[in-house]
């Protein structure tokens, strides 16, 4: 049985003041921790005043980044001890807006995943293909490139904390969500994939996150379906009031 869980990611949204306002929302529905993770991850310069105000409530944090060293002269970076010290325990990798604008390729990816598998951070690694590649019908294979570049030379106990998300390009921020059979299509791909690479066990326990324009109206109908573990939620994390009525619409 896979424990569901929630991200919102609030990208470069966000200032202190407004995350001290927005947690005490979610502080509120924290007692649902107790059936799902519930992981937030702001920008770094609210982490270390989120830390403080969930203390004991069971809600998460995610870093948004990490750099591809462990650590050294890296002028504006953030090491995943950092993410750590500053009271992270997850961290999202390979994001789109990280492929796209930061130019991340498959191999650094990769770097990055295995320094957070190495210190022992939560991944939540992003695949997804663009509307071009879909309408080309490459999907599954543009996901296959990123899942064996991404996860290369990575074994079963460094991936022991990975999860998987699913976001297609084209559904991220524009308000085109994927449809629950769409999804479900490609997620139940990315569990055969992980079940040929690293056996039925695992592939059983990897939880696989949709993301991509999810909204309250549309989250129920995709955990309805028996391949999506989680939801990872850009844009409606912003609002506390549509995220947690996306987390409550879970029950
Ligand atoms: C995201 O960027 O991870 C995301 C899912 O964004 P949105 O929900 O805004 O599409």
């Amino acid at each position: 049985m896979r424990r569901p869980i929630i991200v919102g990611n609030w990208k470069m949204n966000m200032l202190i003041s407004d995350a001290d306002e927005w947690i005490a929302g979610l502080l509120k529905n924290s007692y649902l921790t107790e059936a799902l993770d519930i992981v937030v991850a702001p920008a770094f310069t609210s982490l270390a005043v989120l830390r403080d105000r969930i203390e004991k409530s069971g809600i998460k944090l995610a870093g948004q980044n990490i750099g591809q060293e462990i650590g050294g002269s890296l002028t504006g970076e953030i090491s995943a001890t950092m993410l750590k010290d500053a009271g992270c325990s997850y961290v999202i990798l390979g994001h789109s807006e990280r492929r796209q604008y930061f130019a991340e390729t498959d191999e650094i990816i990769n770097k990055k995943i295995s320094i957070a598998c190495n210190q022992g951070l939560n991944i939540i690694f992003c695949v997804g293909e663009s509307l071009v590649e879909r309408d080309s019908g490459r999907t599954n294979e543009i996901i296959e490139a990123q899942l064996s570049g991404g996860l290369a030379n990575l074994n079963l106990i460094q991936l022991s904390q990975l999860a998987i998300a699913y976001e297609p390009v084209w559904a991220i921020g524009t308000g085109h969500t994927a449809t629950p059979d769409q999804a479900q299509d490609v997620h139940l791909y990315i569990r055969a994939w992980i079940r040929k690479l690293f056996g039925t066990n695992f592939a059983e326990s990897t939880r696989i996150l949709y993301g991509g324009s999810v909204k309250p109206e549309t989250s129920k109908s995709l955990m309805n379906q028996s391949d999506i573990d989680g939801l990872l939620v850009g844009k409606a994390s912003l609002k506390i009031r549509e995220f947690c009525d996306i987390i409550n619409s879970l029950f």
